[in-house]
């Protein structure tokens, strides 16, 4: 039967749910960008009240446009980590009580399993990716190259050293005086810019393995803004300064990705995810690489590639398929690296 999936993990409330065959019957996320952008990132303690204040009536909805009720849920799913702590415990203390309430059975998700299994719902892409396949995931909170070898059999081939991606364009939009979320005002102003205006490093370009570094790119932006006049910083400069971060970043991922597929050579697809990609230079130059090398990129559109529930759904669905489930005292975990879990 279909399952109800809650994503609570971070600054997106969203439910969706999902049939065992992928059909998505209802699917809600609300952003909570504007309850945080006064204070120009997020706030654990705001994202968990608004959590608790969106999600019943954002579920009623989700089935009521399902046609269904708790009843006929297989089982209710919650994202249990990794995340903030107090966002995960409204989430899976929803899903919980559902579960005890209606006799459900329960699980815990881990949200980059969620992220990693987007690829293989049904219909997504033109070829359902088999085993092993490539994630990279380049969100505000993670960028990871996974190797993707079944459900709950992850290998990390690499992660970054200090900031995530999306963290390092909010960091740097913010040093430019450009909008909360960074990512989107930062690509836009860029598109003004002269992306050879600036010159910036490479951290990480050329090294062994795919661990990536962007504190130090984020840093010499800092430089470069500081040694500006004072006053607010001129646009054509801030546009050329952006265009030429966003064109590092691009650098750095393209050959991260290419040092990804030397350590996993039979990856039958490159799967990208997280909010980062939604970027068009970011997309175009990881789509050339995977061309290079002769396999297919998967981007999901994009409201699968943020953080939604239609993931946490068919995540759960996956794991039912090889019968699994969880305990209704599985706790929430802040901290679940991907190779905790197990097939
Ligand atoms: P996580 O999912 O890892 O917990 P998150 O909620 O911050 O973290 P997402 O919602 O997947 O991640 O993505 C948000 C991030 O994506 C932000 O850092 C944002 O700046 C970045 N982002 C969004 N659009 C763009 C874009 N066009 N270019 C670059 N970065 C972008
Ligand atoms: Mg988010
Ligand atoms: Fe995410």
């Amino acid at each position: 039967g279909p399952v109800l999936g809650i994503e609570s993990s971070c600054d997106e409330t969203a439910a969706a749910i999902v049939a065992p065959d992928g059909r998505i019957l209802a699917e809600r996320v609300y952003s909570q960008i504007a309850d945080h952008a006064a204070f120009g990132g997020v706030v654990p303690e705001i994202a968990a009240r608004a959590h608790l204040a969106a999600l019943g009536a954002m579920v009623k909805d989700a089935l009521r446009e399902a046609g269904l009720g708790f009843g006929d849920l297989a089982a209710i799913a919650g994202t249990a980590g990794p995340g903030l702590i107090g966002g995960l415990l409204v989430g899976t203390g929803y899903a919980k009580g559902v579960a005890i309430a209606a006799g459900k059975t329960y699980l815990a998700i881990n949200h980059l399993e969620a992220h990693a299994l987007t690829a293989r719902l049904p219909g997504l892409a033109p070829v359902r990716p088999a085993f092993p396949y490539l994630l990279l995931l380049l969100s505000g909170g993670h960028s990871q190259c996974v190797a993707v070898e079944g459900v709950g059999s992850y290998r990390l081939l690499g992660s970054t050293l200090d900031d995530a991606v999306g963290e390092a364009f909010d960091k740097t939009a913010k040093l430019l005086g450009l909008p909360y979320p960074g990512g989107p005002s930062l690509e836009a102003i860029a598109q003004e810019g002269d992306a050879r205006a600036v010159p910036l490093p490479r951290p990480m370009l050329h090294r062994e393995g795919c661990d990536f570094s962007f504190s130090g790119l984020k840093t010499a932006v800092a430089q470069l803004v500081a040694a500006e006049p004072p006053g607010a910083l001129a646009r054509a400069r801030a546009a050329d300064i952006a265009a030429s971060f966003q064109a590092a970043v691009t650098d750095i991922l393209g050959d991260r990705l290419d040092h990804a597929l030397k350590l996993c050579p039979d990856a039958s697809a490159i799967i990208i995810a997280g909010g980062v990609a939604a970027n068009t230079a970011i997309r175009t130059r990881l789509a050339a690489v995977a061309e290079k090398e002769g396999k297919p990129l998967i981007a999901p559109p994009l409201r699968l590639c943020t953080d939604n529930a239609v993931m946490v759904a068919w995540a759960a669905q996956e794991r039912l398929a090889v019968g699994q489930a969880s305990a209704l005292n599985a706790p929430c975990k802040p901290r679940w690296p991907l190779e905790q879990l197990s097939a």
